[in-house]
């Protein structure tokens, strides 16, 4: 069925053009993995042709911004001593320091029990697949879509599944920009037309 076979040496790079590095199905990590398998929790499956574009930019890693709270708890610090005395100042400080440490610890339990997970929407092996921010998947298999469109509208394009079964799907802010969503359409086209001149068996490189 699949049309590739991955090489020993090629490991997963996060799909691109975003590198996104967790399964879009379930987030399970696909980091250390093959470039071409499948998602050790759900199972879906990705090759190196697998692409993925995420609605909103992902978030900067809270740890990095956090470096900067202690330096005006530095100051504080220095302020505290000299109002204070060194003994009270000190234990003022400390005190402060866990107060700040106890917030961050609560702050991180809080992001673990809901993780951020952003809409996308991407291209697999054999299906286009759709994920709202609320978490919830649809999937389309290739075989099942006649046509891929980007209709512009005032209020922010709409991309549009035509279905084969004549239904059609309208998906809106699925994507950063409207160049994202043709650089999506483009794919979706090409990838539709091998798929339905031979059934990925087509694959040229
Ligand atoms: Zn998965």
């Amino acid at each position: 069925m699949s049309g590739e076979i991955a090489s020993p040496a090629s490991a997963f790079a996060g799909f691109q053009p975003a590198g996104w590095t967790e399964c879009p199905i379930c987030e399970y990590s696909l980091k250390g993995l093959p470039a071409v398998h499948a998602c050790p929790e759900c199972g879906f499956r990705y090759d190196t042709n697998t692409r993925i574009w995420i609605a909103e930019p992902r978030k900067k890693q809270p740890s990095d911004a956090r470096v900067v709270i202690f330096i005006p708890l530095t100051v504080i610090g220095f302020l505290a001593v000299r109002w204070a005395g060194p003994i009270l100042g000190v234990i003022l400080y400390l005190i402060l320091l866990l107060l700040v440490g106890a917030i961050i610890k609560l702050d991180d339990r809080r992001r673990s029990a809901h993780p951020w997970s952003p809409p996308l929407i991407g291209i697999g092996v054999e299906v286009i697949f759709h994920r709202c921010s609320k978490g919830k998947v649809r999937i389309w298999p290739l075989q099942d879509i006649k046509d891929v469109r980007q209709l512009i509208s005032s209020d922010g394009d709409v991309l549009c599944l035509e279905l084969k079964d004549d239904r059609s799907r309208m998906l809106k802010n699925s994507f950063r920009s409207s160049k994202a969503m043709q650089a999506f359409v483009d794919t979706a086209k090409a990838r539709l037309a091998g798929f339905q001149g031979g059934h990925e068996s087509s694959n040229r490189d």
